[in-house]
């Protein structure tokens, strides 16, 4: 018999942490820290519905497998034996929670029901069982009604709430009403008196709107939760972030039915988060929140202020109120007790929920914590120092998306130091944003989309603001505590974030925010520090953050891990500079043709073009002399930043007519340079006109046709590397021919090589200058013929954009009119030109490299295409066996740590 439910409780479970896919993160969480013997915490006993019935659910018109109902009230049994309680009992209740669980955290996405079991019948009981605390229990059926109209009643049950306002909403009305007719501040006020006033009306009103009685029977309720669970996991929030995050809808929910206990029976009762270390800064320190006489929801929904669990958790916001180690000490020390053993048997930061009923402490869930990218980084290293773990885990404890955090901007401090923050509130997202403020979801999607830097600020955000939060720079919210909705989910998506900023005013309907007498209205301006959690007006200069010395130190660990190279392209010598900064070793593309571009370009791009336009051999000789000096300069340059490290210089490769010029005075001066007419110029330049440029005369065709281009080029690059040698450096250059299909044309272009190294030698009275002769691959036919083209080359750099571009027969200038409507419609997993597709591109690379060291064992591979920078097309890389990727200076760390995980993970 398939077994569809998974128990745990009484220091035993039926599954662990392994079953994540089946019984969702928190189900096999629960297992974990219930039953393994290293843990055998103090868990609600409970169980958990596998996600295999959420497939199941949705395959069969929203029903359930016929085995379920049996293995439901069988589990439900054992959980009543171990407390000695039972569900819907009138003596001596039992209450249950049905929560939600994907196999990936999706926070606040799906729905929970708690105080389950709730009824007419069982009320009386369940006051006798918590010392006659009646207020209590009406305060939990307010709870139970509010939530399971809305959840299960409403959502699940398909009704559209009329005037947009939800049966949830009106109930939160009715009790605002009490409230305000007897003068309360706040729920606590609530008697049990009014309480029960309350929970009458709340059913007359469940009933004129739904048209249902609220039901009374516990098991009914039970699988009411259950259903609301499955539905919500097609709800409109969850399917939103699934499309964010990536995933796939057929992983399904779990559903998790754990006894309650309550953190809200009295002054003795609590509950709270808490992580094992810093989320914020990763240091090794507890760091925790709590509130006294509460439920959990109290805590996350950042109505209450809560609490520090401890002195090193406290801050400007909470630092008069008592931690939870002074008013609660011995707790807190098995608390503590259980968070070193969690991150013991863990080896990682826990993120843990946990509740107090009358003095015991109970543990709710735990896993690992979410962390934004320098605290990952922090704790990788900090682990690695205490033994907890290896530096194969510390190299995958990073992502490559929370390393790129740790090269985002930061404010420029001896700026920062002059400015009086307008607010202080929660630092909790890192790293700095300037923008514009907008203040609902809505406005900053669509603010966001006309190209505005936008900031969300929000009294607090709920996961409907996930779209908003996603276009933002930054979020700002003035209520909640660092365990947030907002600082939740900033912080997995490493966004700058401020939340609990609690002087700020905030109008959402009037789009204005005040603080300290001023306003700010839509569209102003504001700077965050979510490092700090600092709030400047206007915009701040920002630095980037590439000397941070705990990156550095990562990057070193990464460096003895990885077996793939990582060079970079760069074009300038400034460039070539800071990607050594970056840890590249080398460059992987030298693109000749960006000398012509930019700064101080104006008199190579006139003998270029003089060039270009020469028609006969005279003429061109002639130009090609009078731009030499020009490009052995910046090649020599370039050489000279990258001493000791090879340098891949391509010879010219873009269609020509691209540097044609188009302004009539410069026509006219290259007409005058050249001794013939404007006309007869025009005519030339007319001449050069293709229809298909990409695959017309560009690249090594080029170098066929004008010989002395080429022999050019070399001369430039093998003079500037005759000269840094008898200067006493070490030039590694690695000349390149691009756009090629046979291997004809390389022996045509390296007769021309040879040729020139010859009168080289003899020139510089050399008996040997090391260089290497290679090409791009980039065209599929030379993936094929590879085993030919090995024949004559020392390297192979693959071209991943062309090859990509003639591989697909996309025009990669054009894509934007097509490819987001094939990734939209499925028709494309991705981009490929953003990630390599292995599929069909990834196996002609394959095919090339194969072919090619057959020939040639020896043969070095590398890839320059915009794909080298992009975590999962390095992985790809390391895996076929390139000896390096090279990209974009930026890029370099993100690809050291992704070559270092591809070891990891291939082992
Ligand atoms: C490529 O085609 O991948 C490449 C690196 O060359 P370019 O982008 O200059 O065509
Ligand atoms: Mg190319």
């Amino acid at each position: 018999m398939a077994k569809y439910v998974y128990f745990f409780g009484g220091g035993k479970a039926d599954g662990n942490e392994s079953m994540k896919g089946l019984l969702g993160g928190k189900g096999a969480n629960l297992a974990e820290m219930a039953g393994h013997p290293e843990l055998r915490l103090p868990v609600p006993p409970g169980f958990t519905i596998t996600t295999e019935v959420c497939t199941y659910y949705y395959a069969n018109k929203r029903s359930y497998p016929a085995e379920l109902k049996e293995q439901v009230e069988t589990a439900l049994t054992k959980v009543e034996e171990i407390l000695g309680r039972k569900f819907g009992d009138p003596q001596n209740p039992l209450l249950v929670s049905v929560r939600s669980g994907a196999r990936k955290s999706m926070p606040g996405m799906m729905e929970t029901v708690l105080n389950v079991g709730l009824t007419e019948k069982t009320i009386p009981g369940l006051i006798k069982k918590s010392g006659a605390n009646e207020r209590f229990v009406y305060d939990a059926y307010r709870r139970l009604i509010m939530m399971y109209s809305d959840v299960v009643m409403e959502k699940a049950g398909g009704i559209e709430p009329k005037d947009e306002e939800g049966i949830r909403r009106q109930l939160e009305r009715l009790m605002d009403s009490v409230k305000k007719a007897k003068k309360y501040s706040s729920d606590t006020e609530l008697t049990t008196a009014d309480l029960k006033e309350l929970c009458g009306a709340f059913k007359r009103q469940i009933k004129k709107v739904l048209g249902k009685d609220f039901p009374d029977d516990p098991l009914e309720q039970l699988w009411g939760g259950i259903g609301a669970v499955f539905a919500s996991w097609n709800g409109k929030r969850a399917v939103a972030y699934r499309r964010i995050e990536g995933i796939p809808d057929d992983w399904g929910t779990a559903v998790t039915v754990q006894v309650m206990v309550f953190g809200n029976m009295g002054e003795d009762c609590a509950t709270g988060v808490a992580f094992s270390r810093n989320p914020g800064s990763g240091e090794n320190g507890f760091y925790g929140e709590y509130l006294v006489n509460a439920q959990g929801e109290d805590v996350v929904a950042g109505i209450r202020t809560p609490a520090p669990i401890n002195e090193y958790s406290t801050s400007e916001h909470n630092k008069d109120l008592t931690t939870l180690q002074k008013g609660m000490p011995v707790l807190y020390k098995e608390l503590e007790d259980y968070r070193t053993r969690l991150e013991k048997h863990y080896h990682d930061m826990q993120d843990i929920e946990f509740t107090i009923e009358k003095n015991r402490l109970f543990m709710l869930q735990c896993r690992v914590g979410k962390r934004n990218g320098p605290a990952a980084v922090r704790m990788a290293l900090d682990m690695l120092n205490e033994g907890l773990i290896n530096k194969e885990m510390a190299v995958l404890r990073v992502t490559p998306a929370q390393l790129d955090e740790l090269l985002h901007p930061i404010i420029d401090f001896s700026v920062e130091k002059d400015h009086t923050p307008l607010a202080k509130g929660l630092p909790a997202g890192p790293g700095a944003a300037s923008g514009v403020i907008v203040f609902s979801s809505n406005d900053a999607v669509e603010w966001a989309k006309a190209g505005k830097k936008v900031i969300l600020v929000r009294e607090e955000t709920n996961p409907e603001d996930v779209d908003g939060m996603r276009s933002s720079q930054a979020i700002l919210t003035a209520r909640g505590g660092m365990t947030s909705h907002a600082a939740l989910v900033a912080r997995g998506w490493g966004k700058c974030c401020i939340v609990g900023c609690s002087a700020l005013e905030i109008n959402a309907g009037k789009k204005t925010l005040s603080v300290n007498g001023k306003t700010y209205k839509e569209g102003d301006i504001l700077t965050l520090n979510g490092t700090k959690g600092y709030v400047y007006e206007g915009t701040l200069p920002m630095i980037d953050a590439t000397e941070n010395p705990d990156l550095v130190k990562f990057l070193k660990i990464c460096d003895s891990v990885r077996r793939l190279g990582v060079r970079t392209n760069a074009d300038t010598p400034a460039d070539a500079r800071r990607a050594r900064q970056f840890g590249a070793e080398g460059i992987g593309l030298f693109r000749t043709e960006h000398m012509f571009y930019g700064e101080g370009s104006d008199e190579p791009l006139f003998y270029l073009r003089k060039m270009i336009m020469s028609k006969t051999k005279e003429e061109r000789q002639k130009a090609v002399d009078e731009l030499f000096p020009y490009v052995k300069k910046d090649i020599k340059a370039t050489l000279e930043a990258m001493d000791g490290y090879p340098v891949v210089i391509r010879l010219l490769d873009p269609p020509l007519h691209e540097f044609v010029p188009r302004k009539k005075e410069k026509l006219e001066q290259l007409a005058k340079d050249l001794g013939i007419s404007l006309e007869e110029l025009e005519k030339r330049a007319g001449d050069l006109h293709e229809s298909n440029p990409m695959m017309g005369h560009r690249g090594v065709r080029l170098g066929v046709t004008y010989p002395e281009v080429t022999k050019m080029q070399v001369r430039a690059i093998l003079e500037a590397a005759a000269e840094l040698l008898k200067e006493g450096k070490k030039p590694y250059p690695e000349i390149m021919v691009p756009v090629v299909c046979d291997v004809n044309e390389l022996k045509n272009q390296k007769v021309l090589v040879e040729e020139v190294y010859a009168e080289l030698l003899k020139k510089f009275n050399l008996e040997k200058l090391e260089y290497l002769y290679g090409t791009m691959i980039e065209i599929p036919r030379a993936c094929l013929v590879a085993d030919k083209i090995a024949e004559v080359t020392e390297f192979f750099s693959y071209g991943t954009n062309d090859l990509t571009q003639m591989g697909y027969g996309f025009s990669r200038d054009d894509i934007g009119g097509f490819v987001p409507d094939y990734i939209e419609k499925k028709i494309l997993p991705a981009d490929p030109f953003q990630t390599i597709d292995q599929l069909g591109i990834g196996e002609l690379i394959k095919i090339g490299i194969e072919r090619g060291r057959k020939t040639k064992p020896s043969l070095e591979v590398g890839i320059c295409g915009e794909h080298g920078g992009e975590p999962n097309s390095v992985k790809f890389c390391h895996r076929v066996g390139m000896n390096y990727v090279s990209c974009s200076p930026f890029r370099v760390p993100i690809a050291r740590l992704a070559a270092a995980q591809a070891v990891v993970e291939q082992e």
